[in-house]
């Protein structure tokens, strides 16, 4: 035991493991340990956008160079890639696509439908924002590849990612398309039926849990409430109020005493809060935003529409978070905040 973690107390058995790749079933194994909480240290020279991005967030250390035999000794476990995971040779007669929303990031709120889709893939096309740790158990010969889009970061166009469903199922093979929450809500997953189908694959959709119902809802917050709200609103918030190509009607959102959620809205939350006191919501309507909701780094901060933006920037919030204005978001808060 190292002298730090005698000063933390016994630190847990077989925690810091170390894993030699840096590739998208890599990235499977390590969320799976990060969830099981363990300290992962990846030694390869290059790695996938999610270990990158969990690596610019400090849930994980990345060395990109090659390992070293210090390396191994300094841990109490080694992850592997398996030494049989070249591509499958095509094995079915006709390819095809399924598009799974995989719920947000936590595997347990996978369907079964989704896991079942999983089983029987021979390619696994996925996102960051997908519960990656659900593909860990996936045999060697299952393709998997990351497309991650980071905020600002790494991204694979769509055309690409289009191009690479039809490409493998073209050639016989089951394609699982893997994303998080629900293709259909701000997912993309319109174009890539529409891709599949153009190129005469077949294709089907296994919806999933949204983050837009469950961040919200995994901190305590439930979207409408009776006697409180009867409805909600889900919004992208990718671009400010004031955006020459926005569509959204915040002042009308903000009459419409309903439950407001936004999306892709951390960057832009000061204006968005903004806009809607513009349109006449008061002040002191609760507001509450959830973080990286299903993950073990999953951060909830509450406040006002007044206050919101400010303690979201204070307490460092980055994106992927879940925003909910409205009297709901204060429903849920631990008896000594909401005091
Ligand atoms: N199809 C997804 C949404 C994709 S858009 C769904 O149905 O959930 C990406 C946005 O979703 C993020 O910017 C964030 O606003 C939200 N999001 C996705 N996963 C999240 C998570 N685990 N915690 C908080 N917000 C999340």
């Amino acid at each position: 035991m190292t002298g730090s973690s005698a000063a933390q107390g016994p630190a847990p058995l077989l925690r810091r493991t170390l894993v030699t790749s840096g590739d998208a079933r890599a990235a499977a194994h390590v969320e799976a340990m990060l969830r099981a909480g363990h300290t992962v240290t990846v030694v390869a020279p290059e790695v996938c956008g999610s270990i990158e991005d969990w690596h610019a967030r400090g849930l994980l250390t990345w060395h990109a160079r090659d390992l070293t035999l210090d390396d191994v000794r300094a841990v109490d476990t080694v992850w592997n890639a398996p030494a049989d995971d070249a591509p499958a040779a095509p094995r079915r007669d006709h390819g095809r696509v399924t598009l799974v929303g995989g719920g947000p990031s936590d595997p347990g709120l996978l369907t079964v439908a989704g896991r079942d889709a999983l089983l029987d893939a021979d390619v696994v096309v996925t996102d960051r924002l997908a519960p990656l740790a659900a593909l860990a158990t996936l045999p060697p010969h299952v393709v998997i590849i990351d497309v991650a889009k980071i905020p600002h970061g790494r991204t694979t166009p769509q055309e690409e990612i289009n191009r690479l469903l039809v490409e493998h199922a073209s050639a016989g093979r089951h394609v699982v398309r893997l994303k998080g929450g629900d293709s259909f809500v701000f997912g993309r997953g319109g174009e890539e039926v529409d891709a599949c189908r153009e190129a005469g694959i077949p294709v089907t959709v296994v919806p999933g849990v949204t983050s837009a119902i469950a961040a919200p809802e995994l901190a305590g917050i439930p979207v409408t409430h009776r006697g409180t709200s009867q409805g909600f609103t889900v919004v992208s918030g990718h671009l400010p109020p004031s955006h020459p190509e926005s569509t959204v009607d915040w002042a009308a959102l903000a009459r419409a005493g309903t439950t407001i959620v936004v999306l892709m809205g951390v960057r832009t939350l000061p204006a968005i809060a903004e806009a809607l006191t513009a349109g006449g919501l008061t002040g002191t309507t609760p507001a509450a935003v959830v973080a990286d909701a299903g993950q073990p780094s999953q951060r909830v901060v509450r406040g006002t529409v007044a206050t919101i933006a400010a303690l979201a920037a204070e307490a460092g919030i980055g994106a992927p978070a879940v925003t909910v204005f409205g009297e709901v978001a204060a429903i849920g808060a631990p008896a000594e905040v909401s005091a």
